[in-house]
Order: C-alpha cells, then sequence, then structure tokens
C-alpha cells in the first residue's frame, strides 16, 4: 500500500527530462505532479502580477526569488489532489527552499520519500534543451530530432500547439546551466545526508527511465 501523503522530488539538471519523467511516473503512480516553472508558466499567460515579476528572471534564465518560489509551490500543495502526494519537478532549486519545504512537510505531516536525481552529462544538455518543443496547454515536452511529435507543431496529448520556450535558446540556456550548477547542485549532497537520494542513469531512451523510476517508486511503496 501506498504512504499517505509521501512526496518524491526529481531533482537534475534543467535538460535532464525530469518533467517528461514526473508528467509519466505521476500517472502511473496516481499522484498530480507538480511543476514550479509550469506554474510560474502558468501566471505568465494569466498575466498575474506575480507572472509579470517572475517572468524578469525567467526569461534571462535566472532563479525567481526563494519567498515568491516557496508562497506558490506552499499554496499548490495544499490543494486537495495532493491529499495522496505529489511529485515534485523543478522544486526545490536551492537550500533555502529546500529548508523551506522540510519546513512545509513536517507541518502538514507529509513525509519526503525519495529523490531521484536524474543525472545527464553536461554536454547532452545544450542540445536537447535547444530542440525542445512544448505544448501550450499543459506542458508536455518534444524533442525535434529526438522524441518528435506525431504531427509537426501539435502535441500528441492534447493537441495544443508546440512552441520554443524564450528560455530554451541557446543564449539563455548556457546560464541556465550556471544557475543549476552554482545553486541547485549543492541539494544532491542535502538528500544524501538524508538518505533520500537515489541516483537515476538519464542518458538513455525515455521509456528505460520511466521504467527504472516507477520500479523505483513502488517497491518503496510495497516495502512499507
Ligand atoms: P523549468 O520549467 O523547471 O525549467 O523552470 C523554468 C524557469 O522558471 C527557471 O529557469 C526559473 O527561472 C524559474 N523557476 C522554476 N522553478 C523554480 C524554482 N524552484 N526556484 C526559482 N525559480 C524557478
Amino acid at each position: 500500500m501506498k504512504h499517505v501523503r509521501d512526496f518524491y522530488v526529481f531533482l537534475g539538471p534543467p535538460g535532464a527530462g525530469k518533467g517528461t519523467q514526473a508528467k509519466v511516473v505521476a500517472h502511473r503512480l496516481g499522484i498530480p505532479q507538480i511543476s514550479s516553472g509550469d506554474l510560474f508558466r502558468e501566471n505568465i499567460k494569466n498575466q498575474t502580477e506575480m507572472g509579470i515579476q517572475a517572468n524578469e528572471y525567467i526569461k534571462v534564465g535566472d532563479l525567481v526569488p526563494d519567498d515568491v518560489t516557496v508562497a506558490m509551490v506552499r499554496e499548490r500543495i495544499s490543494r486537495t489532489d495532493c491529499m495522496n502526494g505529489a511529485i515534485l519537478d523543478g522544486f526545490p532549486r536551492t537550500p533555502a527552499q529546500a529548508k523551506a519545504f522540510d519546513g512545509i512537510l513536517s507541518e502538514t505531516g507529509c513525509k519526503l520519500n525519495r529523490v531521484p536525481y536524474i543525472k545527464v552529462p553536461e554536454e547532452a544538455l545544450i542540445e536537447r534543451l535547444s530542440g525542445r518543443l512544448t505544448c501550450r496547454d499543459k506542458g508536455h515536452v518534444f524533442h525535434k530530432s529526438y522524441n518528435p511529435p506525431k504531427e509537426p507543431g501539435v502535441c500528441d496529448f492534447d493537441g495544443s500547439e508546440l512552441y520554443q520556450r524564450e528560455d530554451d535558446r541557446p543564449e539563455t540556456v548556457a546560464r541556465r546551466i550556471r544557475v543549476y550548477i552554482e545553486r541547485t547542485q549543492p541539494l544532491i549532497e542535502y538528500y544524501q545526508d538524508r538518505d533520500v537520494l537515489v541516483e537515476v542513469d538519464g542518458d538513455r531512451d525515455i521509456e528505460t527511465i520511466t521504467a527504472d523510476l516507477v520500479k523505483l517508486l513502488e517497491v518503496e511503496e510495497t516495502n512499507v
């Protein structure tokens, strides 16, 4: 049986495939996938005040300030669809966010079950990000060469338009990778120290990685 309110954090550099994997694995486990990047893009699309401010950081490849990000995620995970837990992708991204997230989990009696760290060599990231296509409606992700949609420019899952994110342009991609190394990579040790980190080789085909992740998280569930 699944734990009640178990959370999983998918960690890895931009372009590792966190979003692609988190969406499929969450669906298989019957829990929501929460992407802080998708939440920001939703706010930008709806022109909320927070979205307009966040976009100033996002478009240049910087991180949105911790207080804004934590407040947004806190609100999202308080909703009823997260009653059985969730997979978080893209959050936390700094040690301060990780500490705030620990606080949210303990306040609400939830547990961080596992942190799969999807590892991909740095050289592969630029190519993956600059060929990436994202769906306007739900943020499904494709790649021009490695994972093309069935019909060019159209999302296989919901038929919405595919576009290249402004921050997936080559000049911004390099900055995002640098920001990841400086600000997010310390979380590998943070979660290693808490004994929840599991390394997953992200340099394989999508289905093989999904199968590994599902097995990893399901084994955890049946072992309790
Ligand atoms: P992503 O879709 O995860 O690649 O996120 C796109 C952009 O949103 C990032 O480059 C950041 O500018 C911003 N963002 C997403 N998640 C976070 C976070 N946890 N902390 C700060 N900024 C974030």
